[in-house]
């Protein structure tokens, strides 16, 4: 195909939570172009099965497709998250919470925190989660969604969900089909390339070749296409974050269905926590030359809550991201593009947003450099700014052990070196563009660790120390009454999944 013909034809190869979710929006978006939208998998190769916990952006991905609350949180088995507890990061037997949504309210123009800065100088500071509705409500066990005018302590609630994996790609695909999708099943085997270097298109194990214009790789880590293909090239960032390996196993529940996913710090790097409706999803995530893998599982399996319900699987993975997620007239979405630990659940949002961006900027023909160029500038931005936030965790750790020494002693990237000093100085937070953690997720991370700044905003002076610690005990007082008075995470549950659509 010559780069002055239009694209009629989009080829997603995987059928993974990235091979769906692209599949469902492309659809979506494309529905009476004229465009067709079809999907290669592969039953026998499976999907990783993982990637359970998301952020709050996952709510507009639904939205933009108008999916049903409802619909969706019976069938991929959801619950709500309100933020996740890291416990252990700074130190054993220390937890901080890292909440969807901001802390206490804006004051005098600046944000909340440099007032709390203020009454921690003069000692009359309660911790930084006590101003966190969304905190209060999760160690409560309760939930609602949020609602009221910015005075409202629930306006500042945010949340996301936690769903089976393996649902989610089944929901999506019905979805996807619906809107007319097709699906051919069977195994990949050679990948065809015209004689400019694009794709045209996927041989099967059976002889069929699925032919295309523009193709979307979500073929995993493999990278089928990017990379075997196309050689696309990957850097590789295990010198920040060394983890390399996890191994992952659902369990009974045993207590409270909890509206949060709980991260805490092991020998060799840390375990995950994630509430389903019918079960909770495990994982030991661990650099593999601080631990052998047989001890890794041993040490998860002994750690389980309830009774296992499946034998546990293991991960291998190479921290990092494709240096060109779009090459040519493919672009790859999910594993594929790259992969940074689940510590803040950042995959699934990396693959909405991936597709997101490639629809604001699809090509009306097969290769546009400039849109090419212009995503890939992108996806890299984001990708570095989610490995900063990663890092951060690590970097300020005060654990001992050979692994947490590492990552405490290591170098840092350039960028995260000012962003931790100017906070340390000054109190401020600039969030960068593409950052997809707002000011107050790195408020939570860096206090949780320790690293309480030095200086403050001047405009917290306006207030007199008896006005700022009487503002602040007014706005936890609110908060505490607002979360007594919530209702039961199970309870919203059960009440959201037998609501039938209008
Ligand atoms: C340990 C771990 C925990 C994670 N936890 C989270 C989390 O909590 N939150 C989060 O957001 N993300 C998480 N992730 C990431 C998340 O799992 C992935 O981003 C998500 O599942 C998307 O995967 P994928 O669709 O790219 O790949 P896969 O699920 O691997 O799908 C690949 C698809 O390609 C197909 N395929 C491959 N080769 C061929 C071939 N030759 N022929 C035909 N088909 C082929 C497969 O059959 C499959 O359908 C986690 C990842 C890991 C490793």
């Amino acid at each position: 195909m010559s780069h002055s013909s239009p694209i009629q034809r989009i080829v997603i190869v995987g059928g993974g939570t990235a091979g769906w979710m692209a599949a469902a929006a492309l659809a979506h978006a494309f529905s009476g172009s004229g465009r067709s939208v079809s999907l290669v998998e592969s039953e026998a190769i499976g999907i990783i099965g993982v990637g359970e916990a998301t952020i709050p952006e996952i709510l507009k991905f639904n939205a933009r497709l108008g999916i049903d609350e409802a619909d969706f949180l019976r069938e991929t088995k959801a619950t709500f998250k309100l933020g996740i507890e890291f416990d252990g990061w700074r130190r054993d037997g220390e937890r901080y919470f890292h909440p969807f949504g901001g802390f206490g309210l804006d004051m005098e123009g600046i944000a909340f925190h440099h007032f709390w800065l203020k009454a921690c100088a003069e000692g009359r500071a309660e911790p930084l989660e006590t101003y966190s509705m969304a905190w209060q409500a999760a160690k409560r066990n309760r939930f609602a969604h949020p609602q009221g005018g910015p005075q409202s302590p629930l306006s500042t609630l945010g949340y996301a969900y936690h769903f089976d994996a393996a649902l989610y790609a089944g929901f999506l695909r019905r979805f996807a089909e619906g809107l007319g999708v097709v699906r051919h099943e069977g195994r990949v085997v050679d990948v065809q390339q015209a004689a400019d270097g694009d794709v045209s298109g996927v041989k099967l194990e059976d002889g069929r070749v699925v032919g295309g214009d523009f193709f979307i790789d979500c073929t995993g880590f493999v990278g089928l296409l990017i990379e075997q293909a196309l050689k696309a090239g990957y850097d590789d960032w295990s010198a920040w974050l060394p983890c390399d390996s996890a191994v992952a196993v659902p369990c009974e529940r045993d207590g409270p269905l909890s509206p949060y996913t709980r991260s805490t710090a092991r020998e060799a790097g840390w375990q995950w926590r994630i509430p389903l409706q019918h079960r909770v999803g495990n994982g030991y995530v661990y650099s593999s030359n601080h631990v052998s893998h047989q001890d890794a599982e041993d040490a998860l399996m002994s750690r389980l809550e309830g009774a296992a319900l499946a034998e546990p699987r293991r991960l291998r993975f190479a921290t990092g991201r494709r240096r060109e997620c779009w090459k040519r007239n493919c672009v790859a979405v999910g594993l594929s593009s790259g992969f940074l630990e689940p510590l803040e659940s950042t995959s699934i949002h990396l693959i909405q947003s991936a597709i997101t961006k490639l629809i604001n900027l699809f090509p009306a023909r097969s290769s546009d450099d400039g849109l090419r160029r212009q995503f890939n500038a992108l996806m890299e931005e984001e990708f570095v700014t989610v490995r900063d936030f990663l890092i951060l965790h690590y970097k300020l750790n005060e654990r001992g052990g050979a692994f947490w020494d590492q990552v405490r002693a290591m170098p840092i990237p350039d960028r995260l070196i000012e962003k931790i000093a100017l906070f340390q100085e000054t109190g401020r937070i600039v969030r960068r563009d593409h950052d997809i953690f707002a000011e107050s997720s790195w408020l939570a991370v860096a206090i949780g660790q320790g690293l309480v700044p030095s200086g403050r905003h001047p405009i917290s002076d306006v207030l007199t120390p008896e006005e700022n610690f009487g503002r602040l005990a007014a706005i936890r007082d609110s908060i505490r009454r607002t979360a007594d008075a919530l209702p039961g995470h199970e309870d919203v549950m059960s009440a959201s999944v037998s609501r039938r659509r209008a």
